[in-house]
């Protein structure tokens, strides 16, 4: 093997440009999920490589999420392995802290990322039984802003994908909206409301981050209206005095689920009253079985509610088609609009690059669930697919990176013990 290709530890110092053997495994995303898996790795003595699309770590977080953004579940629920948040952090870290420790957490374990390395195929080959990833990079040129597209390939034995359950935005084809007059942004491009002043916004989606940018565009004293097709779970974010995330674990621990979500619909009740008279309808099954069935998450309202109730944000059904300047809802209803943000989700990106069709599914999720989606075959592996946030990442870095370690020290130590032996023989010759 060695012969085949040329060796670097883990450094772009290659001597040949195209083809570069990594020894460890590579990881693909420099996310919490990439970096979480990369600090584990580095505790069991395993050498490693990432290859990261953007120029910067958490590019999710830094690049594509709105500026009052706060993590939506308590911290002691996000942090990462062998790192703890600071101790003067708020419960719901701002958004800045969050990148603030996922920086420090990078420096303390000495993850060095390769940035703007973006995969574009990734492939097991049966003969030499190794991976084969394909990036393209962007470099700049010196004279130029234009950008050069080069294409290297890397070796490895074992793959790590980290790329994340919301690596693409999700833009539904609606009849008349790429013909729409007004302003189309995706949620991932929206910062703050306040370019939006004293316009009227359709917010299309109401998960948290729909929610939560109705709430911000109402703040900044726009006149936002939130597209709900169907229905959806509203829960408080807190509930008797404690996070509504928490109480849940908590009685998951002793009572069955379908008793977990009686009792929080019924709390739930108690602070909000009934919602349906506000538009919001509840799906059938209760939040947890929804989110462990078809991995809806719940909202936990910060806000939003009230300012419904107050009749600031105004609730509609579904979209039927945009006209020039208006939107026609579902009922027949025509409402006049200045700007359309769509907070219609993400999806993985996984199908695009990995030629494999085993270990994941066409949706680009892995066909185990939680716990269970952590480990393919021939060395692939994948981190925060697991639908339960950064808790569901720290569980498959901290997997991921015993079994990898188990064979690396078993191999490095008969190597070393044939080194040794090797010796013995040769003094014994002289
Ligand atoms: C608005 C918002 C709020 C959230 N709040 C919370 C919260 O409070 N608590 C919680 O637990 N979770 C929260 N989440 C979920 C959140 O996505 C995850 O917790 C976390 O970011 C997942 O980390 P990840 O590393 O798996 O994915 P990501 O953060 O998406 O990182 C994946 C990385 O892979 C890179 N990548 C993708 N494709 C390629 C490729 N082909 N080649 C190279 N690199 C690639 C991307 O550039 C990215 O840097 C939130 C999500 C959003 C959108």
């Amino acid at each position: 093997m060695e012969n085949l290709f040329r060796l670097v530890d883990n450094k772009q110092d290659s001597i040949s440009p195209r083809c570069i053997w990594v020894n460890g495994p590579i990881i693909i995303g420099a996310g919490p999920s990439g970096l979480a898996t990369a600090a584990c790795l580095k505790q069991q003595g395993v050498p490693f490589m990432i290859l990261e699309r953007s120029n910067c770590i958490a590019s999710l977080w830094q690049n594509r999420t709105y500026d009052r953004l706060k993590l939506h579940l308590p911290k002691q629920f996000c942090q990462l392995p062998n790192f703890p948040f600071p101790q003067d952090f708020p419960e719901y870290p701002t958004k800045k802290q969050f990148i603030n420790y996922l920086e420090s957490y990078t420096k303390h374990f000495e993850i060095n990322p390769q940035f703007n390395e973006c995969v574009s195929s990734a492939k097991y080959d049966e003969t030499s039984g190794l991976w084969r990833v394909k990036t393209k990079t962007k470099t700049k040129t010196k004279t130029k802003t234009v950008s050069n597209e080069n294409e290297v390939e890397y070796i490895c034995r074992w793959l790590v994908v980290a790329t994340g359950e919301n690596a693409e935005c999700v833009v539904p084809d609606i009849e008349g909206l790429s013909q729409f007059n007004g302003e189309v942004i995706h949620a991932c491009d929206y910062k703050s409301g306040e370019r939006f002043r004293g316009k009227k916004v359709l917010v299309v989606g109401c998960g948290n981050s729909g929610m939560e940018l109705a709430l911000d565009l109402c703040n900044y004293n726009a006149s936002p209206s939130i597209v709900l097709r169907s229905s959806v779970h509203v829960l408080p974010r807190e509930m008797l005095g404690r996070s509504t995330f928490e109480l849940a674990v908590m009685m998951m621990k002793w009572l069955p689920i379908w008793l977990v979500d009686k009792i929080l619909l019924m709390l739930a009740w108690l602070v909000f009253g009934n919602i349906e008279k506000y538009g919001i309808k509840r799906p059938l099954e209760g939040p947890l079985e929804l989110k462990n069935t078809k991995g809806k998450t719940p909202v936990l309202d910060i806000g939003t509610l009230g300012k419904i109730r107050s009749g600031d944000i105004k609730v509609v059904p579904g979209i039927k088609r945009f006209c020039d300047g208006f939107v026609e809802l579902v009922n027949g209803e025509k409402i006049e609009v200045d700007a359309v943000v769509l907070a219609t989700g993400y999806r993985s990106n996984v199908p695009s690059w990995l030629k494999e069709g085993e270990f994941f599914s066409k949706n680009g999720f892995p066909k185990s669930p939680f716990p269970n989606g952590w480990k393919g075959n021939v060395g692939l592996y994948a981190v925060g697919f697991t639908k339960r946030g950064l808790s569901g990442s720290s569980y498959d870095a901290m997997k991921i990176a015993q079994d990898i370690g188990q064979v690396w020290k078993q191999e490095t130590r008969q190597k070393k013990q044939r080194i040794k032996a090797c010796y013995r023989r040769c003094i014994s010759q002289f």
